[in-house]
């Protein structure tokens, strides 16, 4: 399971926008973009007209990076997006949306999507009640996410929890504070995935 290991924040400069890729720091002033909001590299300030092509291949890596998927995973998603019935690029949305990280993520058991994808590695996560380590895990509706039934699991879920309660958790999805569990209650549509992101030109690019 290959993930990047590279600087993350060079990843928002080089997209001009916050993908939130570490967590409390990107909410706060500590941001690196709120200093530097141009392109990494020695012409990151200069400012050029991107190609229809470009504009494509940005709105893609733009979404890759947000949900820390690499190119040929992403390519086999899109792939599998574009054999389901319905809009590609909602599929698409979806697909990504229903991994077993972002889920964790969302619902507010970890600060990034980052963090998520290790506590699902580190075999702290269940699914319908079984160790799932795997984070692009695909759940469906119905699905219950829990914490494994150890104290360090509950530890680190009742931390995190409390930490990020701020957060909405989304309407697909509901959760439980006190025995740490989420469920699945529906597929999300387009409006609920908070996800700003323009797909069609993602399905444009893989269309040629
Ligand atoms: Fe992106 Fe977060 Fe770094 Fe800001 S702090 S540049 S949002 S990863």
């Amino acid at each position: 399971m290959a993930r990047y290991r590279g600087p993350v924040c060079k990843l928002c400069r080089r997209e001009g926008t916050k993908l939130f890729l570490k967590g409390y720091k990107c909410y706060g002033a500590r941001c690196i973009l709120e200093q530097r909001s141009f392109a990494p590299g020695m012409h990151g300030k200069r400012r050029t007209k991107l190609s229809p092509y470009g504009e494509q291949l940005r709105e893609k890596q733009k979404l890759r990076r947000m949900y820390g998927v690499l190119e040929q995973q992403f390519r086999i998603t899109f792939a599998k997006a574009s054999r389901k019935k319905g809009i590609t690029g909602e599929n698409l949305l979806r697909m990504l949306e229903l991994r077993l990280d972002n889920v964790v993520f969302r619902a507010g058991l970890a600060s990034a999507r980052s963090s998520s994808r290790m506590f699902v590695t580190h075999g702290h996560v269940t699914v319908n009640g079984r160790k799932v380590n795997i984070p692009s895990y695909q759940l469906r509706v119905g699905d219950v996410i829990g914490l494994r039934d150890n104290e360090k699991s509950r530890k680190l879920g009742a931390q995190t929890l409390k930490q990020t309660e701020s957060r909405i958790v989304p309407e697909w999805l509901t959760l439980n504070r006190d025995n740490f569990t989420v469920t699945i209650q529906q597929m999300p549509n387009r409006d609920q995935m908070d996800v700003p992101i323009n797909e069609h030109l993602i399905v444009e690019l893989y269309s040629k």
